[in-house]
């Protein structure tokens, strides 16, 4: 049975105090809830991720990066490595945000390498990919999501797989309040699955949980995760609140 998972992208926002205050809502709101099969994922920022993990350590709640760099050390100002992720008791990295290949230039090339970094220092990678507006609307958005997968992913050995939550997010449905419609995210989940079944055994792409993400809020998400190929989602800003996160992780 594949797993669950609702994970928190929080980007750029909530300060320390902030964070301290939204990690303590979240355990405190998700002891009351029955979570089967299902995993819930925060992540904060990098200089609260500490904070993040230690308070979760007892709860259910797991922290993520939101990036890495792909070096094991070095001159590279500003950056964090995997080594130091797991050295605060992180073990799961987000790559590929549209984000993160919009504003700092991430190609697929770029996160190979960083992919590879993480698996090498045992880190679970939450995989995003997704297409623009233009490449929906040329019908090309099938194509770009291939080549995004096949380029960071398919140089993988099976075993690599168990490591690896695919994630989703159609660019246009990123923080604009436009979602895929549910039919539109399961025809393309169900692709996805099909092009990993291609590739690798379908052991491998029957086990692989993919997430959904864009514009996901407690009102639609019921509708979107009752698709048979959506194994949870990838929140960004209602991630931000707990009524909104907890409403979306009831919703699985
Ligand atoms: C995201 O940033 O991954 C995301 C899905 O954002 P939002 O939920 O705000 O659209």
């Amino acid at each position: 049975m594949r797993t669950k998972i609702v994970a928190g992208n929080w980007k750029m926002n909530k300060t320390y105090k902030e964070t301290k205050a939204l990690v303590k809502e979240l355990k405190k709101s998700i002891k009351d809830v029955a979570l089967v099969n299902t995993r819930v994922v925060i992540a904060p920022t990098f200089v609260n991720l500490q904070k993040a993990s230690k308070m979760t350590k007892k709860s259910v709640i797991e922290v993520a990066s939101q990036n890495m760099h792909q070096a094991d050390s070095g001159a590279f100002t500003g950056e964090i490595s995997a080594e130091m992720l797991k050295g605060i008791y992180v073990d799961i990295v987000i790559l590929g945000h549209s984000e993160r290949r919009e504003y700092f230039g991430e190609t697929d090339e770029l996160l190979a390498l960083k992919v590879d970094a993480a698996l090498k220092n045992n880190l679970e990678i939450i995989f995003c990919f997704g297409e623009v507006l233009e490449d929906r609307k040329s019908g090309n958005h099938f194509k770009v999501v291939e080549s995004q997968i096949k380029n960071a992913l398919f140089h993988l050995d099976s075993d690599a797989w168990s490591h690896i939550t695919l994630a989703y997010e159609p660019v246009w449905a990123i923080g604009t309040g436009e979602t895929a419609s549910p039919d539109q995210a399961q025809e393309m989940h169900a692709f996805i699955r099909e092009l990993v079944a291609e590739r690798y055994l379908s052991d491998v792409s029957e086990e692989v949980s993919i997430l959904y993400g864009g514009s996901v809020k407690p009102g639609n998400a019921e509708e979107i995760f009752s698709k048979a190929d959506v194994d949870g989602g990838l929140i960004g800003g209602a991630a931000l609140s707990v009524k909104d996160f907890m409403g979306i992780v009831k919703a699985i």
